[in-house]
């Protein structure tokens, strides 16, 4: 009966879900992966007619047979209901050519949403599963912008918990700030940072890898864990939404069972097209894996060249959650590409670390055949925008457009014209200006105010303010510290109370 979950960097030691969980990264500085793979049967017709919580249960559960069907369900029912804009949970709209996911209809309007309404309920469903005195969780995270308020949203008031959430200051959109700023909760601790989502990120790796801090918190009965998608809890709930996707389109007569389709996904930290990869692992009919980048297009160059080089220029684009030039998931794609062999994966990441770059041969390489990579700049993604606005009457966020042009980029270099999911993963409102100076820009749109804005966007979506937003919008600033990179270790310490 049981399912463990191992290092990426070492054998190590193996652990039930709920603790991978609760650990977030392995003591080796490794990403927790599925010890193995379990098989599903999508050719049965059990998979047809089911609503997103019966799916998702059937999706996650042989991952984590150590929680009880009834925790389970009871964790699915309260993470994916009336928080949730949509009672499809994950609608799939048809455009054009292509089907979008939608996955940003949960209280933040991100697709981060889908699997960090869960990681509580996992976190203390662990927690009741550990003999003796309770420690508290620490979920320390870095976010280029949805991750931070989805996890924050999340973990508010959770019991037996505490977050500290790091974003960078200059690189998130107006209104992902506020969210931030604004948010409730008597155990939430907000900083920005002078620096990047990279600098955050690896500022709270090297946090959970610092042995003798841990020694410390162990002391004071606190340990860390981690929102961010180096989290597996934050992996296995990202599955049930391409199942979800396959089986809406084989209700709606698009293809039938066992028909290959292929999916488009706008990527930063490789963590939302990682799950469709596994999805894939476990059978589900995908052809192609398309990675769809923008400026900082380091995934792009990974795919077609074979090396990975963060050795470049970082650019501020108007995709900001997908500024990203360490895709922390990646490892996890390259554990598998390695046929899980540890020393091949330790010299890449060695040197990932020590010379900023590191390379794949031929062979190395065949493994991630099913990836397309593309990526497209913040011209391209406007003139998108407009176009889906025009042909369609759909209106794309920034990061969906970088997802569609890179799209329109594969048919016209494969002529492969498969039945297509694109992963839409934020709600336009989100980024408002952007999308406004996109469809229309003969108007001077920073000039009015967000309100303004909002209400012009709603307008052209034939659509109200999102709930979510109008309280973000009426809410007061709660948070506005602000820190430096080098500084973010020692401000985990003092808000813990460690110094
Ligand atoms: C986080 C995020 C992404 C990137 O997802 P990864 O899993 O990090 O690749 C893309 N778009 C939006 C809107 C996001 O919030």
């Amino acid at each position: 009966m049981s399912f463990m979950y191992r290092s990426t960097r070492s054998e190590g030691v193996k652990l039930p879900f709920t603790q991978a969980v609760l650990k977030g990264l392995a003591d080796d500085g490794g990403l927790y992966v599925p010890d193995q793979w379990p098989t599903f049967d999508f050719m049965n017709s059990e998979w047809l007619g089911l609503s997103y919580q019966a799916l998702s249960y059937k999706v996650m559960s042989p991952f984590m047979p150590e929680i009880q069907e009834a925790d389970l369900r009871k964790a699915i029912a309260s993470a994916y209901d009336t928080k949730f804009a949509e009672p499809r949970i994950a609608p799939l709209k048809r455009v054009g050519p292509v089907h979008i996911l939608e996955l940003f209809h949960g209280r933040t309007l991100a697709f981060k949403d889908m699997a960090l309404s869960l990681l509580p309920h996992f976190i203390q469903l662990a927690q009741k599963q550990t003999s003796g005195p309770k420690a508290e969780i620490v979920i320390l995270t870095a976010t280029s912008g949805d991750t931070g308020k989805a996890a924050l949203e999340a973990f508010s008031d959770v019991e037996g918990t505490r977050i500290i959430v790091f974003y960078p200051t200059d690189g998130v959109s107006d209104i992902q700030k506020r969210q931030m700023a604004t948010q409730v909760g008597s155990n939430v601790h907000v900083f920005g940072i002078n620096g990047n989502f990279d600098d955050a990120q690896s500022a709270v790796k090297t946090i959970f890898s610092d042995v003798d801090l841990r020694k410390r918190m162990e002391k004071e009965h606190k340990v860390f864990s981690s929102a961010n998608s180096m989290n597996v809890g934050r992996l296995i709930p990202q599955m049930a939404y391409y199942v979800s996707a396959y089986f809406e389109l084989v209700a709606r007569g698009e293809i039938l069972q066992g028909d290959v389709i292929n999916v488009v996904v706008p990527t930063g930290n490789f963590g939302n097209i990682l799950a469709a990869y596994y999805a894939k692992q476990l059978g589900l009919p995908i052809g192609k894996l398309i990675c769809a980048s923008n400026a900082n297009k380091v995934l792009t160059d990974f795919f077609n060249v074979g090396i990975y080089d963060r050795e470049r220029p970082f650019f501020t684009t108007s995709s900001p959650s997908m500024d990203i030039l360490i895709s922390s998931n990646l490892e996890r794609l390259l554990f598998e590409a390695s046929h899980r062999n540890t020393d091949t994966l330790n010299t890449w990441m060695d040197k990932l670390t020590t010379q900023g770059h590191y390379s794949l041969s031929r062979e190395e390489r065949s493994a991630l055949e099913v990836f397309y990579a593309d990526s497209c700049d913040d011209a391209e993604t406007a003139v998108t925008v407009k176009k889906v606005y025009e042909q369609w009457e759909y209106v794309a966020d920034p990061h969906t457009a970088v997802a569609l042009a890179v799209y329109e980029k594969y048919v016209a270099q494969s002529g492969d014209t498969q039945k297509t999911v694109v992963v839409s993963t934020a709600s336009p409102f989100k980024f408002s200006e952007n999308v406004l100076k996109s469809i229309d820009p003969s108007q001077v749109w920073h000039e009015i105010t967000e309100v303004e804005r909002l209400s012009a966007l709603g307008q052209s979506m034939k659509q109200p303010l999102p709930k979510p937003l109008q309280e973000v919008l009426e809410a007061p600033i709660l948070h506005r510290d602000i820190c430096n990179r080098e500084a973010i270790q020692k401000v985990v310490e003092e808000t813990l109370g460690l110094v």
